[in-house]
């Protein structure tokens, strides 16, 4: 399997991130979306290592639109196994933070980080959904720039 580089990771993130905003970033001046990517692209940075090095928790959620194509447990066998026709998670993958939160556990996360990223993209129904449980560093939005 080819692993993204942290650099491939961000550019491809930050495409995906600009084609949701794309409404909201037609009005703004070029500069004021340099500033926004810029910002953007060394939060990621941050995020990425953290989660690279086992400092950042991520949490893991796999929707109903799962079809169980198989492609998730391929790609990151670590993390995903398929039953009856869904994938799911292994529970060997997780851990309890202090909130009773489950997050993948950092040292499966710094194995496969970047197959688990290859599995979210190829997953032809975007049922696999990840978010950094770290409030204190939180996504730059546009209203900051402008
Ligand atoms: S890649 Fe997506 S649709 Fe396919 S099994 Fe995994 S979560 Fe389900």
């Amino acid at each position: 399997m080819q692993s993204l580089s942290f650099n491939q990771q961000i550019e491809a993130e930050l495409s995906e991130r600009e084609w949701h905003m794309f409404e909201s970033l037609k009005q703004w001046t070029e500069q004021q979306r340099d500033a926004w990517r810029s910002a953007w692209r060394s939060w990621r940075q941050k995020q990425l290592s953290a989660i690279h090095n086992g400092q950042a928790q991520v949490q893991i959620h796999i929707s109903s639109e799962c079809i169980g194509c198989f492609d998730c447990e391929i790609m990151c066998p670590e993390i995903f196994y398929i039953t009856k026709k869904r994938s799911r998670i292994k529970k060997e993958a997780l851990e309890l933070n202090a909130q009773q939160k489950a997050f993948i556990n950092p040292k499966i996360m710094s194995i496969c980080w970047s197959d688990l990223q290859l599995a979210k993209e190829a997953c032809p129904v975007e049922a696999i959904k990840l978010q950094t449980l770290d409030a204190s560093d939180p996504e730059p939005t546009p209203e900051l720039f402008n």
